[in-house]
């Protein structure tokens, strides 16, 4: 990607330039490409909690079923009463093979006409934070805690999201990402299984269920859109995160 093309793309982040301790600073460059698999760098793990531990036999609900049937099991889904009020079920969108995994809340409005996750403003914001990075939307796999939309884009209850949560599982175990990234404090507090506030559990590695991949989390676009202030603390949530991934 061209340093021009990624100042767009920064500038849409509200992160063109900053100022730190009264001098004016460029962001610094995401690299072209980012590195091939590393592990993860030791000192940035923090040791899982009890919120974190692997999940029941619940979890394991869809084990072992491939991309075609899960998503054909996504559809027919009649688990929770949101199948009474959905369009269509949004299973997820992106590369089979992407090291990360966006996840977010669940579909508003747009998803469910559409059927794909993050294709309304907060979708676009959502392309810019990952363009930031030098990640292309293609390049990545984007979910939900919920593959159906709550009437309203009432949060998600926590039956929902227990009985969709499984899906999600097996969707981490088929495409085995190296990093998930928890948009938002719904997303993250039902991914970890905890309440603890969003402020907290940024800037941290957590794991995610029996896969235990590293999980990182950052403020939802959504709330980024009405609060652009904290573009900021996403902008370092996302270096923080591409860390994790590749080492760099
Ligand atoms: N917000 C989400 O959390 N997910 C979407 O797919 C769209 C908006």
């Amino acid at each position: 990607m061209s340093n021009a093309l990624r100042r767009e793309y920064l500038a849409a982040l509200g992160l063109e330039t900053w100022v730190v301790r009264g001098k004016s600073q460029e962001v610094p460059a995401a690299p072209e490409v980012l590195a091939p698999r590393q592990p993860l760098p030791a000192g940035d793990v923090i040791a899982p909690r009890d919120a974190d531990a692997p999940r029941d036999s619940a979890a394991a609900r869809e084990a072992g079923v491939d991309w075609p049937e899960l998503r054909a099991r996504v559809a027919a889904c009649t688990r929770c009463a949101l199948c009474n009020t959905r369009t269509q079920t949004v299973f997820g969108v992106g590369s089979q093979t992407a090291d990360w995994l966006i996840v977010g809340e669940a579909p508003g409005a747009e998803e469910d006409r559409q059927g794909e996750p993050f294709v309304g403003r907060a979708g676009q914001l959502l392309n810019s934070m990952l363009h930031a990075i030098g990640l292309a939307r293609e390049r990545v796999y984007i979910a939900n805690v919920l593959k159906c939309r709550p009437p309203g884009n009432r949060d998600p209850g926590p039956g929902e999201a227990a009985e969709c949560l499984p899906y999600l599982e097996q969707q981490v175990a088929l495409l085995k990402p190296k990093i998930m990234l928890a948009v938002g404090r719904i997303a993250a507090q039902n991914l970890l299984r905890t309440d603890v506030t969003l402020g907290r559990l940024r800037q941290q590695v957590h794991r995610f269920g029996l896969s235990q991949v590293p999980l990182v989390v950052t403020y939802h676009p959504a709330y980024l859109l009405r609060t652009p202030t904290d573009k900021r603390k996403a902008w370092e949530d996302l270096k923080f995160a591409r860390k994790v991934c590749t080492g760099v």
